[in-house]
């Protein structure tokens, strides 16, 4: 009996790449999209700011840390501060 299943995995499909979200609603000045996150990766930091109210906010990352990451951190930090 020579019946074997194949186990070649097959190829993975090719994800069109998607442009990361960077740009988000501003708490501030709540312009959609006004806000950009910039990831410096080599310091390890991530800054978001408004381009309307030019409100702008510093935090650090590590090497998962996405620019929603970045941004979340400064609507906690938004949130706590009121
Ligand atoms: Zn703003």
């Amino acid at each position: 009996m020579g019946r074997r299943k194949s186990k070649r995995k097959p190829p993975p499909k090719r994800k069109a790449i998607e442009p990361l979200d960077i740009l988000f609603n501003c708490p501030f000045c709540n312009h959609e999209k006004s806000c950009e996150v910039k990831m410096d990766k080599t310091r390890n930091t991530g800054r978001v700011t408004c381009r309307i109210c030019l409100e702008d906010y510093q935090t650090t990352t590590n090497f998962l840390s996405e620019p929603i990451d970045v941004y979340n951190d400064w609507i906690d930090a938004c949130e706590s501060a009121n």
